[in-house]
């Protein structure tokens, strides 16, 4: 059986930026639902369990239905960790090995900011933006429709991957998906970030 993840703050934590509503709604129905549904298609298949990351890796080898859901479940268990409260309303600029890092793939935070931003508004309809690193240490952003993880495309670590949902904003920031992005650097967890750098470099 997949199991939930605690979440590692509380659902009012990350206000004002995400609203303890949408946290709510967001980790007991959507989260919870994607991980009924996959652990009810491993029931009704007979499939034996693999290791979340394994099944990730593999996913062509299962149904569309499992991927949808393995990949919610997957996703927001990754997200759920990369986000952290502000509650003194700092900048949260990065600091250390993840810092360097982007300065030497996007040349500043800022320009890392916007493109995060222009992938976050080319994705049409549900998906999510990521911010992954390659074997070779090289780091690039994508975007990718409904659940899908970019591990189920290539071989690579996620550092950041950010819910374009509707389901993730619409409650507090209504169709303004760009705001919701925008101030979701105010909570990025960058010593999340530091610590799979670590394994590079
Ligand atoms: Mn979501």
């Amino acid at each position: 059986m997949y199991k939930p993840i605690k979440l590692p703050y509380s659902y009012s934590a990350l206000e004002p930026y995400i609203d303890s509503e949408t946290m709510n709604v967001h980790y007991n129905k959507h989260y919870m639902t994607y991980i009924k549904n996959v652990n009810d298609e491993f029931e009704k298949e007979n499939l034996e369990y693999l290791p979340i990351e394994q099944l990730i890796n593999n996913i062509e080898d299962f149904s569309e239905s499992i991927r949808n859901n393995a990949g919610g479940y997957y996703n927001h268990s990754l997200f759920w960790c990369m986000l952290r409260p502000n509650t003194n309303n700092s900048d949260n600029d990065p600091t250390g090995l993840v810092k360097t890092v982007i300065n030497r793939d996007f040349g500043s935070y800022k320009n890392f900011k916007i493109i995060i931003e222009k992938y976050a508004k080319k994705r049409f309809g549900s998906g999510w933006v990521w911010w992954v690193i390659l074997p070779n240490g090289k780091t690039r952003i994508l975007e990718l429709p409904y659940q899908d993880n970019p591990k189920m495309y290539f071989d690579c670590d996620i550092l950041l991957g950010v819910d374009v949902w509707e389901h993730a904003y619409y409650l507090k920031y209504k169709s303004d998906r760009a705001s919701y992005v925008s101030n979701l650097f105010k909570i990025i967890n960058w010593e999340y970030i530091n610590n799979i750098l670590s394994k590079y470099y």
